[in-house]
């Protein structure tokens, strides 16, 4: 029996309710899991997972490629990578004033936890979105 050979790239799709973020043939990628980063290889096994908030990042030919991502899933194949998000921003395109004033608004709604009108889940995932678009730019502006 001949022998199953490797796929040697991964298709990558990032999919938002409004756009395909990202359609690349990449060689890695890495994405915030639930519980923690994980690296993708071609041929890896198959799994579903939640993603969390932070920065995804692969590699096609020799560039290296971020965004900011928040909420959703993916689906890892061994030659395909399906990310469902609700927000996903390219480093290059992250707005970072815009980010810092949701930070701070952010954190000025959790220091008033007391008060009623702080909806205090919405703040926690505001704050937790800028951080991860503030960090995903730091990184392409270092
Ligand atoms: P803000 O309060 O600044 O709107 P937000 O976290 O509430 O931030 P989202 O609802 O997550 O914003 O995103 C709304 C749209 O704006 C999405 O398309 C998202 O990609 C984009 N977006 C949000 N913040 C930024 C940013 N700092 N730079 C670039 N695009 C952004």
């Amino acid at each position: 029996m001949a022998e199953a050979t490797l796929p040697t790239e991964i298709q990558l799709d990032i999919v938002t309710p409004d756009r395909l973020a990202a359609h690349d043939a990449v060689t890695w990628v890495t994405f915030p899991g639930k519980d923690g980063y994980l690296g993708v290889l071609p041929g890896h096994a198959p799994l579903l997972t939640e993603l969390g908030a932070g920065e995804l990042e692969y590699t096609s030919g020799n560039a290296k490629h971020s965004l900011a991502v928040d909420g959703g899933f993916a689906e890892v194949l061994p030659d395909r990578v399906i990310v469902l998000v609700q927000t996903a921003e390219r480093a290059e395109d992250i707005d970072v004033e815009r980010a810092e004033k949701a930070k701070e608004r952010a954190e000025d709604q959790l220091k008033r936890f007391s008060d009623p009108e702080v909806d205090l889940q919405h703040a926690q995932e505001a704050l937790r979105r800028a951080i991860a678009r503030l960090e995903t730019a730091k990184k392409y502006h270092a």
